[in-house]
């Protein structure tokens, strides 16, 4: 498992809680003692362009402070894919997060769509032919599905559920029903944890979890597995819960 990561997400770009201040440092401080850490390189506009329009990309780069990052964030995703590719499972812990991010249009603290943006470039290279996208956000991620909705090779999960367990068990009827794809790509938001926006999941939910990709990405698609993080406003729950899925990817059950 490598971590994609760079100092600058440490920086306040704007005031919504996905930009607060230090909510990365706990979780940079605990995945260092465990993972190998990789530096995130901004993606190329080209590839940006591939989900989002040129007046959409003009906006965000009007927002000095974010454009920087949300090109950070969204280079850093597209390395997670490629070492994924490479069968080396990867997790980008990145921000702003994406999945709200449609072709041209974005809220809920996204600009461009991290997730898409990688899975698309992947898809428009031929390096895949399909793709899963499994979102454990507490939000559905409709930036992600208005991106893929006309697109058949991509199938997009956001299992739901009122508790940790009726949870866990729409995410795993979800993975079981999936069509086989040649990635699979977590959309991992941590903002469901019991004591983050969505009180639902325990952490050990979280390693569950991760071990059910790990699980399917061996049975469907040689280990081709990567996470990155949408959101999660809890900065200490975030870190456990992080780990927790990063090692479950690591683990099978
Ligand atoms: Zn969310």
């Amino acid at each position: 498992m490598k971590i994609i990561f760079h100092k600058d997400f440490h920086k306040t770009y704007t005031t919504d809680p996905a930009a607060a201040e230090g909510r990365l440092k706990p979780a940079e401080k605990k995945l260092r003692r465990s993972f190998d850490f990789v530096s995130a390189q901004p993606a190329k506009l080209i590839d940006i362009e591939r989900v989002h329009t040129k007046t959409h990309i003009r906006d965000v780069q009007r927002a000095t402070q974010v454009y920087p990052l949300a090109l950070l964030a969204a280079g850093g995703t597209l390395q997670a894919a490629r070492l994924a590719l490479a069968g080396q499972p990867a997790f980008a812990l990145v921000r702003p997060p994406g999945h709200h991010a449609s072709p041209n249009s974005c809220w809920g603290f996204c600009y461009f769509n991290n997730i898409a943006v990688a899975v698309a470039t992947l898809l428009d290279e031929g390096l895949i032919a399909t793709a899963l996208i499994l979102d454990i956000d507490l939000h559905f991620g409709d930036g992600t599905d208005n991106t893929f909705d006309a697109r058949q090779e991509v199938e997009y999960l956001h299992p739901e559920g009122s508790n940790n367990k009726d949870w866990l068990a729409e995410c795993r009827r979800e993975l079981d029903a999936a069509k086989p794809a040649d990635l699979i790509a977590v959309s991992a938001g941590f903002d469901r944890h019991i004591e983050d926006w969505g009180t639902t999941l325990e952490t050990e939910s979280y390693r569950t979890i991760g071990s059910w990709v790990k699980d399917w990405a061996e049975q469907h698609c040689r280990n081709r597995m990567f996470a990155v993080l949408e959101g999660g406003y809890n900065h200490e729950t975030l870190a456990d819960a992080a780990q927790a899925l990063a090692e479950g990817m690591q683990e099978s059950r």
